[in-house]
């Protein structure tokens, strides 16, 4: 049952709906009721600790904060400490091993040269042999970024196997996650706040959502409550839209990960807190071992905890992870919006989930914020589109 006089209801206790919860709770002096379909909060970001190892694991894969807008640092760093991590990430190529992102010391080994910063840009520029316009798909993109040697050894089958599609078919910002570098720096992130929890995600989730005016309840969906909602409800919503709609103008692609963890008997197995596999035939894309992300915790043991990470098609049932952003796709996102607005003028959608966007972890604090300033704004009488 839920309270007659709900004014304020969170589905997804992830981040967004966390920041959204807490704000609410803390200015606002409002209560809030949270609710999340999986047994844990924090969604994607949650972490255990695995009980035959005291490692700490991430269930959804590594998550890494990281983030250039200042609003973002300071607010997040009221719920944890940050310790100095800089995420490096390895990948592997017709078995040798070349770091990543794409960089002097990748491009040197890979080509077996001393290329000086001041000789990449012309190297690269005859490696792609530009083709005239703005790069249309992810495969342009990556070409005129890095040539097509170094596209077809990293990036080809990598992203055929994390997104189920072939390149050309991809849109060119998902590469522009990745930065391209003319030095020796190997850190995977350019962002000057960088780091890990101290105490893990789970704590800092913990934190977030520990507010006398949050009451949290796990295993349960927004249809499990639906009719339930009183009808002045503000709902803050994020979850996909199509179940929300019942699909009724059909499904919202995602792709979904399958993780497989293993403990291993050796003190370190990679020897790095990401391994990806470049190469289509290993059906794999990465592989985390959790415990270097951790360097400060010391060698935590003479065993490691390893999941290798598998992409597939969502199909019902399964947990959406990576939106697939075609324009198909996003025009039917853009309609599920647009009923929403019409029919369900009380909900808010947004995140990862609701946004059906692939969203970094500070942008999606950032968005939440930014919402939260529109309610503010709205009960004091000003009229502001949701953020
Ligand atoms: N990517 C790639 N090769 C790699 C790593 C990434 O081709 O070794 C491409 C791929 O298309 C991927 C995108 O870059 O979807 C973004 O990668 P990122 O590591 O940012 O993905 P995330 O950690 O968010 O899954």
């Amino acid at each position: 049952m839920l309270p007659r006089d709900l004014k304020y209801l969170v589905v997804g206790a992830g981040l967004w709906g966390g920041v959204l919860a807490e704000r609410i709770a803390s200015a606002l002096g409002e209560r809030v009721l949270v609710i999340d379909r999986r047994t844990h909060i924090g969604g994607n970001c949650h972490s255990f600790v695995d009980p035959d190892t005291g490692i700490e694991c991430h269930a959804y894969g590594t998550h890494v904060f990281h983030t250039a807008i200042p609003r973002v640092w300071e607010y997040v760093s009221r719920f944890t400490r940050f310790t100095p991590y800089r995420h490096k990430v390895l990948t592997e190529h017709r078995g040798r091993v070349y770091p990543l992102p794409v960089g002097l010391a990748a491009i040197n080994m890979f080509y077996g040269l001393n290329l000086r910063p001041y000789e990449v840009s012309d190297f690269i520029r005859r490696e792609a042999a530009a083709s005239a316009g703005d790069p249309a798909d992810l495969e342009e993109k990556a070409v005129s970024l890095i040539g097509r040697p170094l596209y077809e050894a990293f990036v080809k089958g990598y992203t055929q196997k994390q997104w189920g599609r072939e390149p050309r078919e991809l849109p060119a910002d998902i590469i522009s996650r990745l930065p391209v570098r003319a030095d020796y720096n190997t850190d995977y992130f350019s962002d000057p706040w960088q780091g890990m929890p101290k105490q893990g995600y789970a704590a800092m989730f913990d934190r977030l959502f520990r507010h006398p005016l949050i009451e949290v309840r796990t295993g349960l969906a927004y249809a499990d409550i639906a009719g339930d909602v009183p009808p002045a409800c503000t709902i803050f919503y994020s979850a996909p839209l199509d179940e929300l709609f019942g699909y009724a103008l059909g499904p919202l692609e995602w792709r979904g990960l399958r993780f497989e963890r293993d403990i291993l008997p050796y003190r370190d197995a990679q020897g790095t807190a990401v391994l990806n596999q470049a190469d289509a035939e290993i059906p794999w894309t990465r592989a985390h071992e959790f415990k270097h992300l951790h360097p400060e915790r010391g060698p935590q043991g003479t065993r490691t905890v390893v999941a290798r990470e598998y992409s597939h098609a969502c199909q019902g049932g399964d947990d959406p992870y990576y939106p697939v952003n075609t324009p198909q796709n996003q025009s039917l996102q853009s309609k599920y919006r647009a009923r929403l607005a019409a029919e369900m003028p009380n909900i808010v959608a947004g995140g990862r989930l609701g946004g059906y966007r692939y969203l970094d972890m500070d942008k999606t604090v950032d968005e939440a914020l930014g919402v939260f300033e529109t309610l503010r704004a709205r009960k004091t009488g000003e009229d502001g589109a949701w953020a």
